[in-house]
């Protein structure tokens, strides 16, 4: 969990855990969803991209077979599937390989590796240029521009886009935040770095106590990372890391 220390005024009340109202785009700045597709897209790309993936899936099938692996149920599961004479379902054969190669621009070899991104999307793009269309505009839904949503008014979006999240107030406070959400405040406010220190060192945090000379050091340095790998002591929360890293 990221930790950073803000300076608050010493009456500042926000409620721990819930996100700094500053941090969040402003519901006014929300657009509405679009009536009539739910990404951007018409139905009729949504159904191509389905049938992209699944050519995409018939290549990483060629490794599923030389690693002794099933086939996709997806695939096993298809209504209308090629059979062998005894109505068992055939599994792709290696020349999926060259059409796939062809259609993404990539090498044969691609589609066996285990960990690649699927390649849906450009097989699609593939074929709607096939078609003879533009694929920047084939496939948009015309509602919304493939924006996925429409504006409440106009103008909207250049005033979400032009919005900056803004801080909390500064004061003579010390408070913990965390910053793994847009960030909100994870602690009482003191009115010293000391007052700050001796809470987070208190045991009665449990798990989240930290030795008292770590978190005074953390507060010095006002940042630590989320979890910090240190060969000696393994994974440990970034606050304890910082003092063994024992930065001068
Ligand atoms: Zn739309």
């Amino acid at each position: 969990m990221g930790r950073e220390v803000r300076r608050v005024p010493l009456d500042f009340d926000w409620p721990q855990n819930k996100v700094w109202e500053g941090f969040l785009t402003p519901d006014r700045l929300h657009e509405d969803r679009c009536p009539d597709c739910t990404r951007g897209y018409t139905a009729a790309a949504e159904w191509l991209q389905v049938f992209a993936s699944r050519m995409d899936m018939l290549g990483s099938d060629i490794a599923d077979q030389r690693r002794g692996r099933p086939l996709h149920p997806w695939l096993a599961q298809d209504s209308y599937p090629p059979n062998d004479a005894q109505y068992q379902v055939v599994r792709p054969s290696e020349d999926i390989l060259d059409l796939l190669a062809g259609l993404t621009g990539e090498s044969k070899d691609r589609s066996l590796h285990p960990l690649r991104g699927g390649d849906g999307y450009r097989i699609a793009r593939k074929i709607v240029e096939a078609a003879g269309l533009d694929s920047k505009t084939w496939g948009v839904c015309p509602t919304c521009n493939g924006h996925g949503s429409i504006e409440k008014y106009e103008g909207q979006r250049a005033e979400a886009e032009a919005w900056e999240p803004s801080g909390p107030p500064e004061g003579e406070g010390w408070q913990l935040w965390e910053t793994v959400s847009e960030g909100s405040p994870i602690s009482p406010v003191f009115g010293s770095a000391d007052g700050l220190a001796e809470w987070m060192s208190d045991p009665a945090r449990g798990d989240r106590w930290v030795p008292g000379d770590v978190a005074r050091k953390f507060i010095d340095e006002g940042w630590a990372p989320t979890g910090v790998m240190s060969f000696s002591q393994g994974l440990q929360s970034g606050v304890e890391a910082i003092g063994w890293n024992d930065k001068a």
